[in-house]
C-alpha cells in the first residue's frame, strides 16, 4: 500500500487528520467533504496514493469498478433520495484544467434536494 506522507488525503486515511467517515474497507475510504457543495457531499478515495485518475491503469480496473458501484449504495446510506426523482452526482476532477485541487484521486458524491452550490 503506497502512502505519500505529504498528501492530505493519505493523512486522512491514516487518521492523522480527522474526517467524518462515511465508509471504509481494505481498498477504499469515504468521508464528508469539508466544504459541501450539496446537502450531501462526500469524497470516496482509494487508500493507496494515486495522484490522478489519468495515473490509473488496467491494474486499477477492479478498484475503479468497486468505487463506482459503491457510489449509489453509499449515497443512499448518506440520505440520497432513491429513484429517478432523487439521485446523486458522481464527479471526478482530473488535473488543474479539470478543477482538481487535491492530488490524491477522489470521487465526489453529491446528493440531496436542489438547489446546490454546485450544479
Ligand atoms: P477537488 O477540487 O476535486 O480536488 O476537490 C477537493 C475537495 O476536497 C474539495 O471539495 C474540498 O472541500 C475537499 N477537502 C479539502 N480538504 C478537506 C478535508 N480536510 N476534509 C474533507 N474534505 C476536504
Ligand atoms: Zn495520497
Amino acid at each position: 500500500m503506497s502512502h505519500n506522507p505529504d498528501c492530505l488525503f493519505c493523512k486522512i486515511v491514516e487518521g492523522k487528520i480527522p474526517s467524518k467517515k462515511v465508509y471504509e474497507d481494505e481498498d477504499v475510504f469515504a468521508f464528508h467533504d469539508i466544504r459541501p457543495a450539496a446537502p450531501i457531499h462526500f469524497l470516496m478515495i482509494p487508500k493507496k496514493h494515486i495522484p490522478m485518475l489519468s495515473d490509473m491503469t488496467i491494474l486499477d480496473e477492479q478498484l475503479l469498478g468497486k468505487m463506482m458501484l459503491l457510489a449509489p449504495k453509499l449515497a443512499l446510506e448518506a440520505g440520497a433520495r432513491p429513484g429517478e426523482s432523487g439521485g446523486f452526482k458522481v464527479l471526478l476532477n482530473n488535473g488543474a484544467d479539470g478543477g482538481q485541487e487535491v492530488y490524491h484521486v477522489h470521487m465526489h458524491v453529491m446528493a440531496g434536494p436542489r438547489p446546490w452550490k454546485y450544479q
